[in-house]
């Protein structure tokens, strides 16, 4: 019989959880010294957009049902920071705007403000993998696009694995601080992305945010605490959307029953589970948008796109060509490039792997057209956005 991820054993000594986001960290990156310490999953992250997905890990929806797409709407009622109240959401690089999207707050704590007596959820978002890489960027860096063009593909790689050096030097120092404290062997360690990236794959795509491969959505969740086994992985499929329900299970006994993932102490995933990563880009100009859907098991899956075959070549092309927000999609073009990118993402219907499922599956599955939460006003930190490529 297969077992569950976190078992109820487990659950008796566990007071409190730590969840540690390390943003754009592709499940390939991760390394073994750090596998080791505990229990690796390979998870699916809801989106390949920070702004869809750190929603989701924080409510257990898809972006379908929690309908944010951008910066500029956030989670209300329904994210666990509302359920429980002793929560604080980590400062040290991380970024600030998904506090402000998941309502987590007034602002960055430290872990040592929490009241550490009684049981606690603390998130650390760091800057992990995404770009500008590694720990250093050029001096006269202006925009995403400078940067990118001021190294080679090689240089982007290393600087990359840099940065994963870095991020996973930070996650140590924060269990190095859960144990001096004295409650590391107390508390539930969870390490994750909020999805992966791109680097230089698929015709010369660079970053996220913009398709859906599996370098975007295949992510690490390790999990470390007392009980749990090291050097092991769980065979499973696990989803960005199971973290909300664990945490529930654990603070407050009970998971809301909206929640869409699945509760890690209680539950087994299912056998070739088929879970769902979804994408809205937005741009200013209607006709290239992407929308997609997709649904994984183990095996691989399928991209389904949303929308006419005119907006994909629109959006292939046009996002190729002109620089919409959030671009640096690729260093430089060719023919052979435009036809890798063509049969990457602008096609219809993409396979990826070997899924044990049908196309038809990813039909009646399909959320249909997406809608965007219009009730809002969540203030974007638009310097930061900026900074980080996702604004012009
Ligand atoms: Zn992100």
């Amino acid at each position: 019989m297969h077992t569950k991820p976190l078992s109820e054993m487990t659950k008796r000594d566990v007071k409190n959880i730590v969840v540690y986001i390390s943003d754009s960290f592709r499940y390939d990156h991760i390394p073994s010294f750090l596998a080791e310490k505990g229990l690796l999953g390979k998870a699916i992250a809801p989106s390949t957009f920070t702004a869809s997905s750190i929603p989701s890990i924080f409510s257990g929806l898809y972006p379908k049902s929690h309908r944010i797409w951008g910066f500029d709407s956030g989670l209300k009622g329904n994210s666990v920071f509302t359920h429980i109240n002793n929560a604080g959401y980590g400062t040290s690089d991380i970024f600030s705007w998904p506090v402000k999207a998941v309502e987590a707050g007034d602002g960055p704590v430290a872990l040592s403000e929490l009241d550490q007596s009684k049981p606690f959820l603390y998130v650390m978002h760091h800057m992990g993998g995404h770009s500008p890489y590694g720990d250093t960027v050029p001096p006269d860096w202006q925009s995403m696009e400078d940067y990118f063009r001021s190294f080679s593909a090689q240089e982007h790689r290393e600087r990359y694995a840099k940065a994963i050096t870095h991020t996973v030097s930070r996650f140590e120092e924060l269990i190095d601080d859960l144990d001096d404290a004295g409650i590391l062997d107390e508390t539930l360690v969870i390490f994750t992305s909020d999805h992966g990236e791109l680097l230089g794959e698929r015709g010369g795509i660079w970053g996220h945010g913009n398709v859906i491969t599996p370098e975007l959505v295949e992510v690490p969740m390790l999990f470390i605490g007392p009980g749990i086994p090291r050097e092991r992985q769980y065979e499973r499929l696990l989803s960005g959307i199971d973290i909300a329900p664990t945490i529930m299970s654990l603070l407050k006994g009970n998971v809301p029953r909206e929640m869409e993932g699945v509760d890690l102490w209680e539950e087994v995933p299912l056998e070739r589970r088929k879970v769902r990563a979804d994408l809205w880009n937005q741009t200013k100009y209607d006709l290239i948008d992407y929308a997609a859907t997709s649904l994984w098991d183990d095996g691989g899956g399928y991209v389904q796109r949303i929308g006419s075959l005119s907006e994909h070549t629109l959006f292939t092309f046009g996002a190729h060509w002109y620089k919409y927000d959030h671009s640096h999609l690729s260093r430089s073009v060719s023919p052979f490039k435009l036809f890798r990118l063509y049969r990457s993402v602008a096609k219809k219907r993409l396979k990826y792997g070997s899924p044990s499922f049908s196309v038809n599956t990813v039909h009646s599955t399909a959320p249909g057209k997406f809608e965007k939460k219009e009730d809002e006003n969540v203030e974007p930190d638009h310097d930061r956005l900026r900074q980080l490529g996702y604004l012009q």
